[in-house]
């Protein structure tokens, strides 16, 4: 997926360039990474296990392509509520690890230049991104984490419903970025008994209205193994390629902003946050050896 106009990149994927080209490219184009997360889930039987994932990746590219930001290579698997645990096609991290690989993730990725950092999370995994993106503001990362529903807010102009489950917006955008792996003759409307009463809970794709819980975080469900229906929490059938794009490129545009808001405030080489504490080998720039050593840490002849 080499594109052209990329600035000396060969591609707008970290993992796809050199690294000194990644490292040139942070220190003179753009020091704007974004890291796309998904996760691992069934998505009933008319979607792939990987939709999030790929969903965090179709938009992020969008949005890469758009900006010149660098792509951080999308780890599979993500973290998930309690509800979605023991499910089949689910492969749950715990919390502990996503947050340690978000993390890490960051460090590793400002050794080679880059200095802000945008998380798109396609998937219901504020339990464990909050989290991580605020022990890395301890540390002096600019970290942004976002959910690309947050950006979706339809109340029902594209879509006929909120957004949920496998259902009519995860299906469009599916049918728009990865048409292939969508079988709508399979798909059907399902949905779950939920132990609080729908109204209290923001749908993902929804704008809040007075009343609800904006997060909707709690043990509201019984484990879905037992609670869903089919593996659906809405009507898929009414998915279109149309409506995918729509969705797609709506919150792309979103997205294209705020990255642009951050490329014109702050130049290559700022760190917004203006400090970055020195925790160990990870940001090797930060030690100073002592008087046997040169300044690359070689023992003096
Ligand atoms: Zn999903």
């Amino acid at each position: 997926m080499l594109k052209e106009g990329l600035e000396g990149r060969k591609s707008v994927w970290f993992h796809e360039n050199s690294a000194p080209v990644n490292s040139a490219y942070a220190k003179d184009v753009c020091d704007v990474a974004i890291l796309p997360i998904g996760a691992i889930e069934q998505h009933a039987a008319h979607c792939p296990c990987g939709m999030d994932t790929f969903n965090a990746i179709g938009i992020a590219e969008k949005v890469a392509e758009k900006t010149g930001a660098m792509l951080l290579p999308c780890p599979m698997y993500g973290s998930h509520p309690h509800h979605h645990w023991g499910m089949p096609g689910t492969i749950p991290l715990t919390f502990e690890t996503h947050i340690a690989l978000l993390m890490d993730i960051v460090r590793g990725a400002a050794v080679s230049g880059f200095n802000k950092f945008i998380i798109i999370s396609a998937h219901g995994q504020v339990s464990s991104t909050i989290v991580a993106v605020h022990k890395l503001g301890i540390e002096g990362y600019f970290t942004i984490s976002s959910t690309w529903y947050d950006f979706l807010r339809d109340n029902k102009t594209v879509l006929k419903d909120y957004m949920w489950h496998a259902d009519e917006a995860e299906t469009s955008v599916g049918l728009y970025l990865y048409p292939e792996m969508i079988d709508m003759s399979l798909a059907e409307p399902g949905g779950g008994q939920g132990l609080i009463e729908g109204d209290w809970k923001i749908a993902p794709g929804a704008a809040a209205a007075p009343g609800m819980l904006y997060h909707f975080e709690g043990t509201f469900a019984l484990p879905e193994k037992d609670d869903l229906d089919n593996g659906t929490i809405g009507d898929p059938t009414s998915a279109s390629r149309e409506k995918g794009e729509k969705l797609v490129e709506g919150v792309a545009n979103h997205y294209v902003r705020l990255v642009e808001e951050i490329r014109k405030k702050y130049a290559c080489g700022i760190n917004p946050l203006g400090f970055r504490n020195p925790i160990g080998y990870n940001y090797t720039d930060q030690i100073k050896y002592d008087k046997d050593h040169d300044e690359k840490g070689r023992l003096k002849k």
